[in-house]
């Protein structure tokens, strides 16, 4: 069976709804998510490092439209790892965890990796937001658009704008 590694921000959880949020609360200005096209979450956001450490940040973040569904349907058909980069920020450890059991019962503690570098995890294909993660990768890859990757164009990958488009390529 073939291993997927599927990131979590700006996979399964919507970020930029989080963040954009987060943001309007701060200012009573909420922002159109088209306005951040082409920035990295950490340009895009003026408080980005103040709401990304604080607590409750990825425990509380919206799930991505679809994702529930699609991954349901891919775990019987694959070996699902969720793989997110979670050490820099020692509190997401937990909440991830938690924010997993609670929208994805289906996926058990031995599928889940958080940890530093992704490259040091193995599989057949990856689905992730970030080309960092993606360029190194010596599988199949599938870039999720998300805001700050809209504009690129990344070799070697496929792209998927949501998650039914995942689901029909896999
Ligand atoms: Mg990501």
């Amino acid at each position: 069976m073939k291993r997927i590694l599927v990131d979590m921000d700006g996979v399964l959880a919507d970020v930029y709804s989080q963040f954009l949020k987060l943001e309007a609360d701060e200012t009573g200005v909420l922002r159109n998510r088209d306005e951040t096209n082409g920035k990295l979450e950490s340009e895009a956001f003026p408080f980005y490092e103040k709401h990304v450490r604080s607590k409750g940040f990825f425990r509380t973040v919206p799930v991505m439209k679809g994702s529930v569904e699609g991954l349901e349907y891919l775990n019987g058909k694959y070996e699902i790892i969720i793989l997110s980069s979670a050490t820099e920020f020692p509190q997401s450890l937990s909440e991830k965890e938690l924010w997993l059991n609670e929208y994805y019962p289906f996926i058990d503690w031995t599928q889940m990796v958080f940890c530093g570098r992704k490259d040091v995890v193995s599989g057949d294909i990856m689905i992730d937001d970030h080309p960092k993660n993606l360029n190194f990768f010596p599988g199949e890859k599938i870039i999720f658009t998300q805001p700050h990757n809209i504009r690129l164009i990344v070799p070697n990958c496929k792209r998927a704008s949501d998650w039914d488009e995942i689901v029909k390529m896999l």
